[in-house]
Parts: structure tokens; sequence; C-alpha cells
């Protein structure tokens, strides 16, 4: 079976090209371009093509995928809130996806940004190197014994939630459902205890409608002051105008965010000014408390090779045309 596969960076070359020896009879192309409504068509000839979370996998681009036959897309990503996946099921295209393929790559990120902001590493290190050893505007706060509030304890925020109890932190957490295996280190509680009462908030829900700007002014209000907020998860969780808001009113002691709402217009890829001078994420980036990464949580050896493996295993079960527990619905 052939896959088209979009967006391809040097690192998916390599963690593909390894996995693929044991999946005989796949073959892969490696385009530069993104799937989009104008790319969608260069899949002519392939059974299935490969997206991120960066594709844009709209009805547009779905009906053009029918069109030139292809039948599936590979996402090699756990979320897939950037699929139609109506349109998808209306064209019988099969959309598949790799849940829960390192969560402790994510889980790790997120307390590497909370600690970052605790401690203020980017200042003190940029202060090192510019040989000023002096430790003002440094101090942060123990973790030991403060309050670690969790929304959203599935694979990754459970990951979560068993850092910060090693932490020696009190756990408590918000979820929709309780995650039975977290409950000897995890109180569950209502949204709005866990947002007044935590000193690390920590999102890992997936976007929703009924959780897009979950953080908004509303519930940064009802937040401790000097909170640290971490978002490892999805962008659009937190409204981001909101969070500016937020941040001058002093609430937070540090906000650390791997997701940013305009991720998906690749704002940072293309550094133009004019688009630099309306974004809100550079807005954000010039106050001295944000920490933002590039989307990076999800970007370590082990996730790589088990989201290469996973994905292969897909077209597998898509060409085999075998039901998987991937399969988005
Ligand atoms: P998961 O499905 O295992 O867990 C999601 C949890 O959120 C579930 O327990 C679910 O019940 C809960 N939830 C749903 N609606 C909720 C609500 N309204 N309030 C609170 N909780 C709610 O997913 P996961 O594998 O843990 O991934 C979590 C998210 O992390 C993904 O949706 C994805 O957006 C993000 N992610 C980010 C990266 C990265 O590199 N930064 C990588 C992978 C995943």
């Amino acid at each position: 079976m052939r896959i088209l596969f979009y967006d391809a960076k040097n690192y998916d070359k390599e963690s593909f090209t390894g996995a693929l020896q044991g999946f005989p009879g796949i073959e892969i192309e490696y385009i530069k371009s993104d799937l989009d409504p104008r790319t969608a068509a260069l899949a002519e000839g392939f059974d299935a093509v490969c997206a991120f979370v960066s594709s844009d996998v709209s009805a547009k681009t779905l009906t053009i995928l029918h069109q030139h036959k292809v039948g599936a897309v590979l996402m090699r990503c756990a979320g897939f809130n950037n699929v139609d996946l109506e349109k998808a099921k209306e064209l019988n295209i099969r959309i598949m996806c790799v849940p829960g393929y390192s969560p402790e790559a994510v889980a790790e990120h997120a307390m590497a940004l909370a600690l970052a902001c605790n401690r203020r590493l980017y200042k003190a290190y940029n202060k090192v190197r510019e040989n000023d050893f002096s430790l003002s505007g440094l101090m942060g706060f123990n973790f030991y014994q403060k309050t670690a509030g969790i929304i959203g304890t599935g694979k990754i925020g459970a990951a979560m939630c068993r850092i910060c109890y090693g932490f020696g932190m009190k756990v408590i957490a918000y979820d929709v459902y309780e995650n039975p295996a977290l409950k000897d280190i995890v109180t569950y509680k209502s949204l709005d205890e866990v947002l007044a009462t935590s000193d690390l908030i920590s999102l890992h829900c997936p976007l929703l409608d009924s959780t897009r700007h979950m953080i908004n002014i509303d519930s940064i209000r009802k937040m401790k002051d000097g909170v640290i907020l971490v978002n490892t998860s999805r962008g659009g969780l937190v409204k981001t105008d909101d969070l500016v808001e937020g941040i001058r009113l002093k609430k937070f002691a540090g906000v650390g965010l791997d997701v940013y709402e305009e991720e998906t217009n690749n704002v940072f890829e293309d550094r133009s000014e004019e688009i630099l001078e309306t974004s809100v994420t550079a807005r954000l980036l010039s106050f001295p408390n944000v920490m933002i990464t590039s989307h990076q949580g999800f970007f370590t050896r082990e996730a790589l090779e088990a989201i290469a493996c996973t994905t292969l295993q897909n077209a597998l079960d898509f060409e085999a045309g075998v039901p998987s527990k991937n399969d988005v619905r």
C-alpha cells in the first residue's frame, strides 16, 4: 500500500524509515507541504495519507481526497479536532489516530514548563550567560506540599498526577469521568474548587465544544493569586485575550504553554512583522513570566518510535479492512 506523508520533517522520516523495516509492503512518499484543500490532490494514486495536528482535514480537503480515491487519513497524533468527522463518515474515509503513544513524554514536558516558570529558568539562563550571577527576580516557591490541580485525568493527566504526587504535592483533579487507577493519589473536586485551591493548574482534557475557552476571564478570576498555569493540551482550551488580561491583573506567578490558539495559522513559522504585530500569542511572549514552547510535548525518541509503529499498524488494519481501537468515530 502507498501512503503520502504530509508535512514531513527530517525526524519523521527517520522514525518512520526505521519502523518501516517491520512493515514490509508499505511504501511511503514524504512531502514538505501540509495537508489542506490546495495540496489534497497530490494524493492521487495513494491509498492513504498521513497527517498531523497542524493539517487542515476539513470537509473540503476530505472531498478532494475522496475524488482521488484515498481511503484513509492516518493521523500521527492523538488529537483529531482538526478533522471533519461527519464528512469523513459520509465519504467513507477512515480516520485513524495514535492515542496515548507516550503520555509520560507530554506530562514530563508539562512539569518541565511548570518548573521552568516557577524557578525562572529562562531568566536565570540568560542572566548567567551575560555574566550576571545575582538572584534578583529568580525567587520561586516549593512545589512540595503545595496543591496541583489537574484538569483531565486520562492518559497524560494521570501521568502528570503521578509526577506531581512524586514531588510531594497534594493532587486534586477535575474530570467528567474519574480515573479509578488514581484513587490512592488523587482527590476529585469540582472544577471551581480545583481552580480556587490549586497552586499549579495543568490542563489535560481534549478540545471539545464543551472545553473550548474553559480558561477565560471568569475562570481566571476564580484562581489563587500567584498560581502557575500550564497548558500542554490544546490552545483552544484557553481564551488568549483573557489570559493576557489575567497576566496584566498579576494573577499568575507563571504561565507555561506548549500549545496556543493560533498554532494552526503557523503564525510563528511565517514570522512576518505584520503577523507578529497582530498576533495575540506574540503579545503573550512580551510578558516576562510566560514561557511558550512550540508544541514539543510529544517530542521524545520513545514517543516518535511509538507513533511510527502505531501509524503503520493502523495502515495495515486499514488495508486488511479490520476494525481497530485506533479508529476515530
Ligand atoms: P485522554 O483521552 O486519555 O484523556 C482526556 C481526559 O479528558 C479524559 O479523562 C476525559 O474524560 C477528560 N475530559 C473530557 N472532557 C472533559 C471536561 N469537560 N473537563 C475535564 N476533563 C474532561 O487524552 P490524553 O491522551 O491524556 O491527551 C490529552 C490531550 O493532550 C489531547 O486531547 C491532546 O489535545 C493533548 N496532547 C498534546 C500533546 C503535545 O505534544 N503537547 C501530545 C499529545 C496529546
